[in-house]
Parts: C-alpha cells; sequence; structure tokens
C-alpha cells in the first residue's frame, strides 16, 4: 500500500525540485522567461488563496479569543497578569527581532532590491507617519474594510465586536455559536489551502531562483540565522531571567525543565498539539495547577514571542528585497503589527507566516514577496514554535509566584 508522504517531507521535496528546476531554467536561454510565464503563475494561484483566507482567519480567531476570555472576568488578576507577561515579551521580541534584522542588514547580509524584469516595479508603501497610521486603524466602514483587507482596521473590528458580544451576555448566544462553527469552517479551509503549499513553493521557488540566480538561495540562510540567533537571545535574556528573577527558579532548572515540551514543539511546530507536554512541564518545574491551566491555553493561542520574532526579521529581509529602507516610524508600526499579528496567529503549523502577509500589507510591501521564503518557513517555524511554548511556560511560573506574593500579603493582614 502507498504511504502519503507528510506535509513537510512534500514541502522539502517541492523546495529541492524548485532550487533544481530554477537553475537548470537559470542557465538555458530563455529559462527565466519560461519559469516567469509558466509556472510562476501557479504559485500566484498559491498566494491569491492565502490573501484570501487572511480576512476571515484574524476576524475569526479574533473575536474567538476575546469571547474566551470569559473566563478572565472570574480570574481577573491572573488574567490581567498573564496577559501584560504576553504583551511585554512579545514587544521586546518585536525589538529584538528589528535589531538583529536591521544589525544584518546594515551589515549587508541581507541583499538588497531584487532585479526585476524590464518596467516592472515593486508596489513601494505609501511614507505614511505614526499618526496618520493610527488614525486610519479605525475604519469608517467595515465593510471596505474587509474587501481592502486592511488588516489593522480588521483587527480594531474584531476587538470591538468582540467585547460587544461580551457585552450582550446571553443575548449574544447565537452569535457566539456561529463565531465557533464558522471558526471551525474556516481553519479546515486554511489546512486545505496549506496542503496546495508544495506547488507554491515549486514554483515561486522555480522561478525565484531561475530569475535572481543561486545567491538568493545563500540569502535564505543568513535570514534562518538572524532569526535563529533572535530566539535564542530571547530565550535566554527573557525567558529564564524573567523565570530566575519572578519564578525563582535557576535558567539550568528552567530549560531543563521545559526541554521536552521545547523538543515536542520543535517537531511538530504546533503550540496546540504541545500543550499536554507543556502543561507537564510547567507543573514539574512547579507551576500552580490552576494558573498553568489558565496560561497555558491562553499563551497557545495568543503569546507568540517566536512568531512575532520572524515576522520582524522577514519584514526587513523583504522590505530589503524591495529596494525599501523602513523608517523608524515604520518600525513602530510593525512592532505594533507584527505584536497583534502573533496574537491573532492560531497555534498551528505554518500559521505565523499567513499572519506575516497582514504585517507586509500594513508596510506596503507586496505579499506575493512571502514565497520567496515560504519554501523553508518549516525551518523558521520549528524555533519559533520552539520559543513560543518556552514563553508559555516561563509565564505560568511567573504569574504562580506573583499570585503567591499577593496570598502571603493578605495572610499577613
Ligand atoms: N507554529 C506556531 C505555533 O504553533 C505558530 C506560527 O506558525 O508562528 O506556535
Amino acid at each position: 500500500m502507498k504511504k502519503k508522504l507528510s506535509l513537510p517531507i512534500q514541502i522539502l521535496i517541492a523546495l529541492i525540485l524548485g532550487i533544481v528546476v530554477g537553475l537548470i531554467c537559470a542557465a538555458i536561454p530563455g529559462g527565466p522567461d519560461f519559469t516567469a510565464n509558466y509556472l510562476k503563475p501557479f504559485g500566484t494561484i498559491f498566494v491569491n488563496l492565502l490573501k484570501f483566507i487572511v480576512v476571515p482567519v484574524v476576524l475569526l480567531s479574533m473575536i474567538q479569543g476575546i469571547i474566551s476570555m470569559e473566563d478572565m472576568k472570574k480570574v481577573g488578576s491572573v488574567g490581567w497578569k498573564t496577559v501584560a507577561f504576553f504583551l511585554c515579551t512579545t514587544a521586546i521580541a518585536c525589538v529584538i527581532g528589528l535589531v538583529l534584522g536591521n544589525a544584518f542588514n546594515a551589515a549587508g547580509l541581507f541583499p538588497k532590491g531584487l532585479e526585476l524584469a524590464e518596467g516592472q516595479v515593486w508596489e513601494k508603501a505609501t511614507s505614511a507617519n505614526f499618526m496618520d497610521t493610527l488614525v486610519n486603524i479605525f475604519p469608517t466602514n467595515m465593510w471596505s474594510s474587509f474587501t481592502a483587507a486592511n488588516m489593522l482596521q480588521v483587527i480594531v473590528i474584531a476587538l470591538f465586536l468582540g467585547g460587544s458580544i461580551l457585552a450582550a451576555g446571553e443575548k449574544a448566544r447565537l452569535i457566539r455559536d456561529f463565531v465557533d462553527s464558522a471558526y471551525a469552517v474556516i481553519e479546515k479551509l486554511m489546512t486545505f489551502i496549506i496542503s496546495l503549499s508544495p506547488i507554491g513553493v515549486f514554483t515561486m521557488m522555480a522561478w525565484v531562483v531561475a530569475t535572481q540566480g543561486a545567491q538568493i538561495i545563500g540569502n535564505l540562510a543568513l535570514v534562518l540565522l538572524c532569526a535563529y540567533i533572535a530566539y535564542a537571545i530571547h530565550a535566554i535574556c527573557v525567558y529564564s531571567v524573567a523565570a530566575k528573577a519572578f519564578g525563582k527558579i535557576s535558567p539550568v532548572k528552567f530549560f531543563k525543565g521545559a526541554f521536552p515540551a521545547m523538543m515536542f514543539a520543535f517537531t511538530s511546530t504546533s503550540s496546540a498539539a504541545t500543550l499536554p507536554v507543556s502543561t507537564e512541564c510547567a507543573n514539574e518545574l512547579g507551576a500552580d495547577k490552576d494558573v498553568a491551566s489558565f496560561v497555558l491555553p491562553l499563551g497557545s493561542t495568543i503569546n507568540m514571542d517566536g512568531t512575532a520574532i520572524y515576522q520582524c526579521v522577514a519584514t526587513i529581509f523583504l522590505a530589503s528585497l524591495c529596494g525599501m529602507n523602513l523608517t523608524l516610524g515604520q518600525m513602530v508600526t510593525v512592532v505594533v503589527t507584527a505584536t497583534l499579528a502573533s496574537i491573532g496567529t492560531a497555534g498551528v503549523s505554518g500559521a505565523g507566516m499567513i499572519m506575516l502577509a497582514m504585517v507586509l500589507t500594513a508596510m506596503g510591501i507586496p505579499v506575493d514577496m512571502i514565497m520567496i521564503i515560504y519554501g523553508v518557513d518549516r525551518l523558521f517555524d520549528m524555533g519559533r514554535t520552539c520559543l513560543n511554548v518556552t514563553g508559555d511556560i516561563s509565564c505560568s511560573l511567573c504569574v504562580t509566584q506573583w499570585e503567591a506574593k499577593k496570598a502571603l500579603k493578605k495572610a499577613a493582614k
């Protein structure tokens, strides 16, 4: 009986085949044109499908996340500490990603300006200042935000709708069930679209290598290196230090205890699938059971520091590829968008790459550029999921200690 190859293996084969076909086409006259005219369009179809799914995914996953926070009222104290921890560490992650991405860029390790066929140009970001961006994230018309795929506006709409559904209480039961069921459908659709990714990877890789030459492969290795250095810095400087300072656990003990979950996340590339293992690790490390059972599931949905780092590094790389230099104001926008995008990222394999479309759109970087790094996304995903899960465990230990301190103070009174 024939066994179906797993998706990561299919993607790997598509990647290698794409590189080989690209190199062959680069060497024969008319080869690059062939890839541009007959292979790239199939990659474009795949990118179009990604673009088409991103609005419903962001809208529904964020509304669902807010609705599930209903419990936060009951566990208000744990809730706000958890969310504060998540937001602070994610913002730090973005800064680390941006600093390293810029350092690599400044050192000339990222290529500047991809060569395009004559007459072709990347659509550039229109330079908007921070205040304009702030004003523009508030929509005047919900439907035009959806049709224009203005992701910041979509997030604001999700926040407002989610909050209003919570405020409406029992009367909103019907819409809650609708959101649940619609999200289940969208998740299935997302899985289907992702299953087509080998076609997108093969055709885009062949086109990129044929038209850009083999150098692009070396460039991808450098972006990966940049992201992994940032992952390591964040794990060591933020999580282990937080676990030591607030959770009273030595870094060695912390990483040793979290190791099984980190490895499971690294290979499964899904925070959600790692949840049972991370719960066990957190309990072993001394996290309070109630705290862990609140922090870890919430973290596996909204705490994605690895994803945030990846999105920042990828944005700098792709911006550089299409000849853009991000201004300071634009970088602030990247931090805000990547933080929100990582919150909206589902804890499943490859979701962060889909949400990267949102950051790129906000920056005016063509979403098609994603295909350049799509082939190696799994390699990014392994590291970012590992970091995402480590962050959840670190948070559960810190909140446990904060709650214990609060209880002690209360008892002393
Ligand atoms: N795979 C990641 C996770 O589950 C999400 C992502 O793709 O960034 O945590």
